[in-house]
């Protein structure tokens, strides 16, 4: 793993110098979906400290067999009856992906006396597989009033392509997105959560500043692919 992790840090430099970036701006979201508490162990070794999850009932036994000192985020589907479990384990939820989703997130924060870091899933390629906002049809005003939100940025999970160059496209239109919505708000949306093991290079040149890092790191997962589900 450390080989591999020195080997995609190293892709990384490379895609932001020619992209004219700070390696420092990017950071490796590992997720640990379908890996072991061991696995997770082992590149906490490498000195990672932030991991991605897609279901809350997997995270929910694996966060407790894990050091305390980690801290974890929410990349799949957010059911909304999940979202007070959601609220007590993540220290950020990328996929904010409805405006009631949102509201109802923020009810368990105000609840829990928390405040949430956020990010909104958008469906930039309009998949009718994925989740996410249409990109014409992003409440970015109505979410950036809930009061218990922290809204940082966007996310996406562009198409599947064996031609990374493919996706390009949605990486832009994701950035574009973003400046627009920060227009809008008139503030900062820091956060673009973009790029996956066989597509990362191409979102570090487009401008992410997470990149959501499975089987690159980890190798393959323990069960068969149903990716963005539950
Ligand atoms: C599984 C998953 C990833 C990581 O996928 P790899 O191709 O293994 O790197 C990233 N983002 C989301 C939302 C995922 O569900």
């Amino acid at each position: 793993m450390a080989e591999k992790y020195s080997e995609i840090q190293t892709r990384i430099r490379a895609a932001c110098e020619r992209a004219g970036r700070d390696p420092a701006t990017v950071l490796v979201l590992p997720v640990s979906k379908g890996q072991s508490a061991d696995a997770v162990q082992e590149a906490a070794g490498l000195g990672l400290r932030i991991f991605g999850e897609n279901k809350v009932q997997e995270a929910k036994a694996k966060i407790p067999q894990c050091s305390s000192r980690l801290q974890w985020h929410m990349i799949g589907h957010l059911q909304s009856n999940k979202a007070r479990d959601a609220v007590q384990m993540f220290s950020c939820i990328q996929s904010i992906d409805s405006l009631s989703l949102a509201e109802e997130v923020n009810k368990w924060a105000e609840k829990l006396s928390k405040r949430v870091p956020i990010l909104l899933e958008v469906n930039t390629a309009a998949e009718a597989s994925k989740f996410g906002f249409s990109p014409a049809n992003l409440p970015v005003e109505a979410i950036n009033q809930l009061p218990r939100l922290e809204l940082q940025g966007l996310m996406t999970v562009a198409p599947y392509s064996s031609t990374p160059e493919r996706v390009r496209p949605y990486f832009k239109k994701l950035c574009e997105l973003r400046d627009e919505c920060s227009d809008k708000l008139g503030a900062p949306l820091p956060h673009l959560s973009m790029g996956m093991s066989g597509d990362f290079e191409i979102a570090v040149e487009e401008g992410a500043t997470i990149v959501r890092i499975g089987t690159a790191l980890f190798g393959p997962r323990a069960y068969a692919k149903k990716e963005n589900a539950g």
